[in-house]
Formats: C-alpha cells, structure tokens, sequence
C-alpha cells in the first residue's frame, strides 16, 4: 500500500497482515508515516494505491460500505477527539445511535419498497422484520455506555461535559467511546502521548485489559516499555517503510537493522 501527498511519498509500499488477535505496536521517528498508516487502515485517508483487506473484503473497493468499515474499527487519538459540546453519556451514545437508527430508516424503506411491490405485482415477497425502535435503540445505547462507564469507575461523569475531566479521564472515555462500537479492532494513535506523566498509567492500564481480554489491536507508541510488555509484534518504521517487524523481545534486546538500533538508542 501507497500513500502520497502531492509530490511527498509518505507510505512507500507497506506490505504486511495482521491476523486475529495480534497486539501490534508501531513504533519509530515522527514523520515516518505511522499516523497515516493507521488512518489508511480505517479509511480516514486514502491509500493512493494498493490494496487493504478487511474481514475478506477489500476496503477500498467502491462496494464496500465505509460505515460498515469502520464501525469494526475503534479509533483513539492522541487528542481525545471528544465533543466538548456533548455531555460524555452522549459522546459515547452517538454513533450507535446514529447507526443503528439509520439501520432502521434503511429497513422501513425497503419494507415500503416491498410493499408497494408485493401490492402492484400481486407478489407476497416477506418484509425485513424490524424487532426494534427508536426508543429501544436509545435504551440499549444509553445501558451499553452505563455499563462501559462502570467498567473504568467514572459512571458518575456521566451528565458532565468532557472540558470537566482530566487527560486521562477524557482518554480513557475515549477508548470506551470506540467499544461501544463493539469493533473487532482497536487502532490506537499515540493515545497517552498528550497526558501528563501521572495519567499515562490508568490508560495503558485499560489498554493492556483490553489486550488481555483478546481484542485485536494496532498502536502507535512511544512507550516501549509498554510495547515490549504487551504487543505480540512490533513494526518499526522509518521513512515511509516498515524497516523491522518482529517479536518484541527481538526488536528491543537485538534489532536487526542499523535503523532501529539507532532509533531505540535513542528512546531507551
Ligand atoms: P508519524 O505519525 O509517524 O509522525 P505521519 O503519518 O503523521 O507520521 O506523517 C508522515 C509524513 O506525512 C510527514 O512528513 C507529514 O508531514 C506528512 N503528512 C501527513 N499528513 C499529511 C497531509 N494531510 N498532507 C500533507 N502531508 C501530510
Ligand atoms: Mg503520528
């Protein structure tokens, strides 16, 4: 896969796959693309060539259906990306809400489609049974962020506004933002990069859970202590390439590459 902005080449041919499973770090020097790889992966930009495959299905094909993508897929950045205008029970309820109402809409469409069909051509094609509603959708939405506000101690924010809340409160709302998704990935950018040093703690923490909990899992970090514990794989990047991708042990005890050696002396 290929990435290029104007005339700058900021992905030059990244080839690798991640299966079920894997925690992938990706570590390396600003600039060498990491950011961008990640957002390729759900979409946020487009690959200027090559293939990503997801789940068998090839995410830039024009089939495929982009929501759908990334609705599989967390995403959680450096910068929280909450809305601030939103209390944080609504910042989590919002996209499935959005989804699974517009999931709803689509369906009652096409059960009129089929009605109107089934009443011009005297057919009697069956209707999408439609076992919910709009207040059904809310409930659960609204249990579903409860419940996952519980699980990291903070259900009593939920009626605040994120400008409330500590970095690594709104960070850790942030990733639980993503789970109500229930994506069967989480990428990860730098995601306690903007945190002062006493809150990257309770977010590796939740991140390692869920880690330990068998969630797949790609991220950008700069804590290598962190990689070295968790991810099943490390890829280290440089430039635009994938330089060294290897066991974590291998990488930080005895990296193969010139390139890495000096990166790692450096941040060790
Ligand atoms: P990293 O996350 O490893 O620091 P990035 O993926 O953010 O690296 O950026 C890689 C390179 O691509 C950098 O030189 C950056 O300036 C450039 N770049 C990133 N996004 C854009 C963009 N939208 N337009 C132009 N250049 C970009
Ligand atoms: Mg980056």
């Amino acid at each position: 896969m290929k990435k290029t902005y104007g005339k700058l080449d900021v992905l030059k041919g990244i080839t690798t796959s991640i299966k079920p499973g894997e925690k992938i770090a990706i570590i390396g020097p600003s600039g060498s693309g990491k950011s961008t790889f990640l957002r390729c992966l759900n979409r946020m930009e487009e690959p200027t060539s090559g293939l990503i495959i997801f789940n068998g299905q090839g995410i830039t094909d024009r089939k495929a259906d982009i929501d759908a993508h990334r609705r599989q897929m967390g995403m959680v950045f450096q910068h929280f990306n909450l809305f601030n205008n939103k209390t944080v029970l609504d910042n989590i309820m919002l996209a499935p809400v959005y989804l699974a109402l517009r999931d709803l809409r689509r369906l009652k469409w096409r059960n009129r489609l089929i009605r109107l069909r089934n009443l011009f051509r005297r057919e009697k094609l069956p209707l999408h049974p439609i076992n919910t509603s709009k207040a059904q959708i809310k409930a659960e939405a609204r249990e579903t962020a409860l419940r996952l506000l519980k699980r990291i101690g903070l259900e009593d924010k939920a009626h605040v506004y994120p400008s409330t809340l500590s970095g690594g409160q709104k960070q850790r709302i942030a990733i639980v933002r993503a789970l109500a998704m229930n994506p069967k990935v989480m990428l990860f950018d730098e995601p306690t990069s903007a945190l002062d040093p006493e809150m990257v703690g309770e977010v590796l923490d939740l991140i390692r859970q869920l880690a330990d909990e068998g969630m797949t899992m790609v991220i950008v970090t700069h804590e290598m202590g962190f990689a070295r514990e968790v991810a099943t794989r490390v890829l280290f990047m440089d430039g635009g390439s994938i330089v060294e991708d290897d066991a974590p042990e291998r990488i930080f005890t005895n990296p193969q590459h010139p390139r890495t050696k000096e990166f790692l002396s450096k941040v060790l």
